[in-house]
């Protein structure tokens, strides 16, 4: 049992890897511009899996266990005091980095820091969402209109491909001419997924790489939204590259590093390649250097890291989570292969599940 400001939640030690657990923890009031939130349901993603592997990650100062969860959606239960622009029942979101004290977070870019002592709630000194209750300052809150209740924790993953896909544009400011007509997406996760249904909805031609050969559930969600999905055991990007014209743009979201080299191969003239993958670990290859160097600068073409997001990219996934939902009845919603409960197998729940791509917790507080 639980008490009225405790709160059950789903935690790792970061110190001992391998184990997720259910924890009871207080949940404070709300305090001067905070908000208390009745947490509906929470993604779980790869860098979830990273943090319980001890791959990454660090708890709270003065605790050894971190609180995970960084895709949310739930509703405004309470309020503290000073709050203006939210009300109780408001289905919202929230970010998830909160700034030090570097420049681009004085400038209120975060998602840029420069001396990367920010803190990241779920992943990095600070806890995530994964808990029936949670409270956050009303500068880090979203809102999302109702009907996006089904689909609203997708909008963090997919902040990270608006991010992507802004950057991209900014760089391409350097071009009089610049068109964004072909893409490939390196990937079907839930970020490659949510990368391709975005360049769709802008009538970007789309081609999603992955392994796995048709038919599965990520090929289908591809298909279903005019992209056309390539296993790369049937044909190889090279071969695939061959027939299409300039690639404009290259999201890389494969998570491994060698498939982030062979994007440079593959990229266009005057292109840009986004790279998303974070790649724990330590793997090296052998590249083809000078060849690559060549490529690179005979033909203008940018390699950008992006990680994270900023407000104005949450403030555009709620739109396009909405605009997909008009285009694609549905189909986002797709991307939910499993749902769990607090009552669930917490290893099962978080871990990865063949043909799986989103796994969500449900944490009760639907209406
Ligand atoms: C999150 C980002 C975060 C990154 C690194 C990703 O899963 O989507 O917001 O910055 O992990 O911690």
């Amino acid at each position: 049992m639980t008490t009225s400001d405790e709160v059950r939640a789903v935690a790792i030690t970061p110190a001992q890897p391998g184990n997720v657990k259910l924890v009871t923890i207080a949940v404070a009031e709300p305090g001067p511009g905070e908000v208390e939130i009745s947490v509906i349901r929470v993604g779980v993603c790869g860098t979830d899996r990273e943090l319980i592997r001890g791959e990454i990650g660090f708890p709270p100062p003065g605790t050894d266990d971190l609180i995970l969860g960084h895709e949310v959606v739930g509703r405004v239960s309470k309020l503290g005091s000073d709050l203006i622009g939210l009300a109780p029942g408001d289905l919202v979101t929230v970010t998830v980095r909160r700034p030090d004290g570097c420049a681009a977070c004085v400038a209120g870019e975060p998602d840029m820091c420069l001396d990367r002592n920010y803190t990241e709630r779920g992943i990095a000194g600070a806890h995530g969402f994964m808990a029936e209750r949670i409270i956050e300052h009303r500068d880090w809150v979203i809102r999302v209109p109702d009907r996006l209740e089904p689909v609203a924790m997708l909008t963090e993953p997919l902040t990270v491909v608006e991010k992507a896909v802004r950057q991209a544009e900014l760089i391409q400011r350097r071009l009089n001419y610049w068109n964004l007509k072909t893409a490939v997406v390196m990937g079907a996760g839930p970020i490659g997924l949510l990368g391709t249904l975005l360049l769709r909805s802008r009538g970007v031609d789309t081609y999603t790489l992955a392994r796995t050969p048709a038919p599965n559930p990520a090929a289908a969600i591809v298909t279903a939204s005019g992209a056309t999905y390539i296993s790369t055991r049937e044909q190889s990007a090279q071969d695939l590259a061959a027939t299409l014209p300039n690639i404009d743009l290259i999201l890389e979201s494969s998570g491994s590093s060698q498939v982030v080299f062979e994007s440079m191969r593959l990229l266009g003239n005057n292109s840009v390649l986004v790279l998303l993958s974070l790649t724990g670990g330590h793997d090296t290859h052998e590249v083809p250097a000078a060849e690559l160097n060549t490529s690179l600068v005979a033909g203008n073409k940018v390699v950008v890291g992006s990680v994270n997001a900023g407000m104005v990219d949450f403030a555009n996934a709620v739109e396009s989570l909405a605009r997909f939902d008009e285009l694609w009845p549905g189909l986002t919603a797709s991307m939910i292969t499993h749902r769990f409960t607090l009552d669930d197998d917490l290893a099962a729940a978080t871990g990865k599940l063949p043909g799986g791509i989103k796994s969500v917790i449900e944490f009760g507080n639907g209406r």
